[in-house]
């Protein structure tokens, strides 16, 4: 069994109470789960362990830690929530409920759907460390998924591609995006698989010794200009990513010049730009090819120069160029600063990036609170134009009407989604609605034609009055029949100002039909 020792290794400065809360959340999980086999017939607390593990690892704090230990056991071991409060208190109760919470979020299969739920998913988290549990829970169960029934197989594999390689992505977790996407693909396109390994082996590992032969040069020219203390390494891409980028170059092999690729890493920015310079004059670049993501991140917050040159021995190549910060960045994302250590200081965004501020502002509101308004504002307005364009639309699902500065402001105020639910239809399709709507607000939202003719509800499978208040994840079926029609009456029910607008005008038009009818008498 493995020791909870090797996790507390891997956190740093931890105090006795810290160390005692990581400690019983393990001992906490072995009892609570003891007896529990996963499909591999391994004892369940490996998966527990695992997944704090991959926490420790990237630098969360002792309750995410601890979290992760006891992320499956109100669900899977039937612990009271009382005492999870009891024993480790109400924010990782929280912490956990999120988790349980997601895990019912389920991918329907239909691609069109994804991106509502990518969103829903980051709007149930409510706190990033939620999130982080989720993604290290998930990268754990496909490193297993050999285990898993092969039709199940197929749709968690499907499921990681769709929502959670594309959550990783844009939270700038270059590492994990991969990797899930990886263990993924083996599962939804065997064949591909096999084809990329074949690529990649050609393209890319066989050619490892040429290329460090050819970095040689390289590396004497970089310290004979004075570019200090650098490094070079290889990375070999992905076999995902080449299957995309194969589809989009109309697999031609011959037109993807990144398959191997050289990575500069240098100390400073001035050095990357210099390097750039060093790169060129060795080898001849290809016009176009050349990009400045550290001027121009990308939208996740990526930063690094690319080049593309013609090197006598190796033939294409493409040199990507960063300072240490930007490739731990490009690794680990978001991840990279919410570490314990950084969060603990209370300076938080005072050294940061500017990509690393507006993180903290879609996704960590309370780092805000406290500050005033003017202050907030301040700091808002001077990132929102640089913020990431799927965080933005977050933001936006608030008042479509008000200008976008306001908008913004307002959704950050109002903690997000605390004012929305969002619900699904029998197909998965994700509903968003004011909070406390009802199934009357809810077929208006999805057709007037379902709204106008409401006979009954059911919400999670079973019949409830037309006024029941909705539920995030709430699953929600309408039945209809062509004899039903809006009453007074569904105007208490209704939230939304289209579901009363379109009920008020069906009332009045058949107020004013059976006016007609009298009249005609
Ligand atoms: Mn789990």
């Amino acid at each position: 069994m493995p020791d909870v020792k090797d996790i507390l290794a891997l956190m740093e400065d931890l105090t006795p109470e810290q160390q005692e809360l990581v400690r019983n959340a393990s001992a906490f999980a072995m009892e609570k789960h003891a007896g529990h086999e996963r499909n591999s017939g391994e004892p369940y607390y490996i998966h527990l362990y695992e997944t704090a593990r991959e926490l420790a690892e990237l630098g969360m704090g002792p309750r995410t830690v601890a979290a992760g230990f006891l992320h499956d056991c109100i669900e899977d071991a039937e612990v009271d929530p009382e005492e999870v409060a009891q024993e480790f208190g109400e924010e990782i109760l929280f912490l956990i409920q999120g988790v349980t919470k997601l895990g019912h979020l389920k991918y329907q299969g239909a691609e069109r759907h994804a991106e509502s739920l990518r969103r829903l998913f980051v709007a149930t988290s409510q706190d990033i460390r939620v999130l982080m549990i989720k993604l290290m829970d998930r990268l754990h169960n496909m490193r297993t998924l050999e285990h898993v029934r092969p039709d199940k197989r197929v749709r968690i594999a499907k499921e990681t591609l769709e929502i959670y390689a594309p959550i990783a992505d844009r939270l700038g977790m270059g590492r994990l995006k991969r990797e899930l996407e990886d263990l993924a693909f083996r599962w939804v396109d065997p064949e591909e698989f096999v084809h990329m390994e074949r690529l990649i082996k050609e393209r890319g590992t066989d050619r490892e010794e040429e290329l460090a032969k050819c970095l040689v040069p390289l590396r004497d020219e970089l310290a004979k200009n004075g570019v200090m203390n650098f490094r070079t390494e290889y990375r070999i891409k992905g076999l995902y990513s080449l299957c995309k980028k194969l589809e989009r170059k109309k697999y031609d092999i011959e037109n993807i010049y990144d398959v191997l690729a050289v990575r500069i890493i240098v100390s400073s920015v001035a050095d990357c730009y210099q390097a750039l310079g060093i790169v060129h004059s060795l080898w001849r670049p290809l016009p176009g090819k050349i990009k400045d993501y550290i001027a121009f991140p990308k939208p996740n917050g990526y930063q690094s120069l690319h080049t593309t040159v013609i090197t006598g021995t190796v033939g294409v190549l493409e040199i990507q160029i960063r300072t240490e910060a930007m490739h731990r960045e490009a690794q680990y994302g978001i991840a990279s600063h919410l570490a314990y250590k950084h969060l603990g200081s209370a300076k938080i965004d005072r050294e940061q990036t500017r990509q690393n501020r507006v993180w903290y502002q879609f996704l960590l509101p309370s780092v805000l609170r406290g500050k005033s308004d003017d202050e907030m504002q301040s700091v808002i307005q001077s990132s929102f134009t640089s913020a990431p364009e799927w965080l933005r639309d977050i933001g936006e699902t608030y008042s479509k009407d008000a200008p976008a500065d306001e908008r913004f402001v307002e959704g950050l105020k109002s903690d997000f989604f605390s004012h929305r639910v969002f619900v699904f239809t029998p197909h998965g399709d994700v509903i968003d609605l004011p909070i406390d709507s009802s199934p009357v607000d809810f077929a208006y939202a999805v057709h007037s034609d379902i709204g106008d003719h409401i006979a009954a509800a059911k919400v999670n499978g079973k019949f409830v009055s037309l006024g029941t208040p909705l539920k995030n994840g709430d699953i929600v079926l309408i039945e209809t029949k062509p004899s039903a029609h809006p009453s007074q009456k569904w105007l208490e029910y209704a939230k939304t100002s289209l579901a009363r607008r379109k009920i008020v005008n069906a009332v009045t038009r058949k107020e004013k039909e059976d006016e007609g009818l009298k009249a005609r008498g």
